[in-house]
């Protein structure tokens, strides 16, 4: 059960999010540890939460940010991060992204094609600066999770293929306005299956032989993102096992010296200690189940409608006989339902419902559909 006074929560209006700043101080707490036995560096992937709260604890232990967009990288800046710790990744940056960034001097574009390399070299050019980038490739390694977040496969759309990088190669000898400083990949998220890692690993281990063979020598290798959180028991399991999996890259990744290796985690940092907190508007009862209706919806949460994801629901505030109940909100699409025949005790019009596990691509995914208003956040420390 939610490990937060139902007194304190009843005090706020609903829908909110409510944040578990103890819970999210302790999982950073033992990545950094984790991570810091083998001089590993971690960037927080930002797209995941951008609360500046939860910022401010990603800085406060030394992470630097990864950013997707502009914004991100605006978001990043003006919340503290230096500009030597971000980096930038995305297949589709924009001129005006891409020049906001070389402004700031970032530390690194993660490049994803031969064209994005051609412009980022003109509008470096143009300002008379020296882009850092490292390529991000696409290592064809499965990582045996939902399709939709799949990202290191042949047919996704990230990265580049390694029969390009020969011509790859080529090109940036005469794109004077970059420095190849590193490699990146990332294969997917909510990856639980840690063989995942180790196959990319030895796929690392491979391009960087290649690299070799070719006398480019790399100061950096990004191996991404993607380790996973338990949804189904987040009580039981609310810190990610960082040290298996920091130890896993240190036995298989084949580092040369000096080079640095980097991560950009984002939900196994801060899922756990989010949680969107609904109230029951309505009990209806349909031919086969019971509907408890939400003032909550996908509009807040849409990753059960996206991915059909799995959240934990928990009632806080009954007692009562346990009876099965379709979980839904109040927008108008019939994939707004946050979980099918839940068991829960019998449950009733103004009941406190908890939907676990929110606190990575939640609130930053919610959207204004059916003009709905933006739930707020709340933070308990
Ligand atoms: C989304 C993303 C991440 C973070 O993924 P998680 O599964 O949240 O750890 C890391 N790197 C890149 C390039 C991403 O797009």
């Amino acid at each position: 059960m939610l490990n937060l006074s139902v007194q304190e929560l009843q005090q706020h209006a609903t829908p909110f999010y409510v944040y578990d700043l103890n819970l999210l101080r302790q999982t950073l707490q033992q990545a950094s540890q984790e991570a810091a036995k083998y001089n590993f560096q971690v960037h927080y992937a930002m797209k995941a939460n951008t609360n500046s709260p939860i910022l401010n604890e990603m800085r406060a232990v030394g992470f630097g940010a990864d950013c997707v967009s502009g914004n991100e990288v605006k978001c990043a800046i003006e919340n503290g991060f230096p500009a030597d710790h971000v980096v930038f990744a995305g297949v589709g940056k924009s001129d005006a992204e891409i020049n906001y960034a070389l402004d700031q001097n970032i530390f690194c574009f993660n490049c994803e094609s031969s064209h994005e390399l051609i412009v980022l070299n003109e509008l470096a050019e143009a300002k008379g600066k020296t882009a850092r980038v490292a390529l991000r490739i696409n290592p064809n390694v499965n990582a045996n999770t939902h399709k939709y977040i799949t990202t290191g496969l042949e047919e996704n759309k990230f990265g580049i293929n390694a029969w390009e990088l020969p011509d790859v190669l080529t090109l940036l000898k005469s794109l004077p306005s970059l420095s190849l400083i590193g490699l990146h990949f990332h294969i997917g998220s909510q990856i639980t299956d840690l063989s995942a890692f180790r196959n990319l690993c030895t796929r690392v281990n491979e391009f960087q032989d290649w690299f070799e063979s070719q006398q480019v020598q790399l100061e950096h290798i990004n191996v991404g993102g993607g380790l996973g959180v338990d949804y189904y028991s987040p009580d039981e399991q609310p810190i990610p096992d960082f040290e298996s999996y920091f130890s896993l890259f240190n036995q298989f990744l084949e580092v040369r010296p000096n080079q640095q290796v980097h991560f950009e985690l984002g939900r196994a940092l801060v899922a756990q200690s989010g949680t969107l907190i609904s109230k029951v508007l309505y009990i209806k009862k349909g031919v086969s189940t019971n509907f408890a209706i939400l003032d909550a919806g996908m509009t807040e949460l849409i990753r059960p409608a996206l991915y059909q994801s799995y959240h934990k629901i928990e009632n806080l505030t009954s007692k009562g006989p346990e009876d099965k109940y379709d979980v839904v909100g109040p927008i108008c699409e019939s994939s707004d339902c946050f979980g099918k025949a839940v068991v829960l005790p019998e449950t009733n019009r103004g009941d406190l419902i908890a939907i676990r596990t929110a606190g990575a691509y939640g609130e930053v995914m919610a959207s204004a559909y059916n003009l709905r208003d933006k739930a707020a956040a709340v933070y308990l420390s």
